[in-house]
């Protein structure tokens, strides 16, 4: 038996971070569909262009060529052992869909834990962020400044925002993402596999309050 995780986080809740710390401390497979798809970039397929397409215009891609990507990736030999799925499922059809492809393996979900942020930090996280020309090094005006205002600590240059970095664009991301995953987290509070985790900390101290609520589900699962 593996062991299956949905990992659910809203943007700057640090669910990229946790994930990658997880895969090392737990040895599952960190499977990101964003990370597959932006992977497919380097293609030069019909499907790739598509997806690029879509990506671009900020558009989710189609449950039926995610839902394969994701079937075609947890066959393989490296997610025998389990799998923190990141960005996936995204709607309550994918879930559905995720369930069924598990119980054909002999499978299910072990545990979906939420990380927990509230909107107003959401934004100050992501909208906050400053970076050095070379991308070295990443600031947040808010939570970790520079010490001079607006430039580098080391090189004195000017910091740069990414382009999707800026408010409003930022308020849509994370708004779009409570209304997409409302029905998804009633979906698995149902299956009573939701575990909360505070994601207002320290990144130590949310990967132990993950790795615990990880843990607690598993024995008592
Ligand atoms: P992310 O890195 O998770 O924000 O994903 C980046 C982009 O990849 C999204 O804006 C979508 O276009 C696509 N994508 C990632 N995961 C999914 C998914 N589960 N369903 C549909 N589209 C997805």
């Amino acid at each position: 038996m593996g062991t299956y995780i949905v990992l659910i986080g809203v943007q700057g809740a640090g669910k990229g971070t946790q994930a990658a710390i997880l895969q090392d401390k737990l040895g599952l497979l960190h499977v990101s569909t964003g990370d597959l798809f932006r992977a497919m970039k380097t293609q030069d397929t019909p499907l790739a262009r598509k997806v690029q397409e879509m990506m671009s215009a900020g558009e989710l891609i189609p449950d039926e060529i995610t839902n394969e990507m994701v079937r075609d990736r947890l066959g393989q030999d490296d997610a025998a052992r389990g799998v923190i799925l990141d960005g996936y499922p995204r709607n309550v059809g994918q879930a559905e869909f995720l369930d069924k492809l598990l119980a054909e393996k002999g499978e299910e979900l072990a545990v979906v834990p939420i990380l927990e942020l509230d909107r107003e930090i959401a934004i100050k996280r992501v909208e906050g962020r400053r970076y050095s020309p070379d991308k070295k090094r990443v600031y947040n005006i808010y939570f970790d400044p520079p010490e001079r205002e607006g430039v580098d600590d080391v090189t004195g240059e000017p910091l740069i925002q990414r382009d999707d970095d800026h408010r409003e664009a930022v308020e849509r991301r994370i708004d779009l993402f409570f209304d997409e995953t409302a029905p998804l987290i009633e979906y698995y509070k149902k299956k009573s596999l939701v575990q909360r985790v505070d994601a207002d900390q320290a990144i130590d101290a949310v990967t132990v309050d993950l790795i615990a609520a990880i843990t607690r589900a598993l024995m008592d699962g």
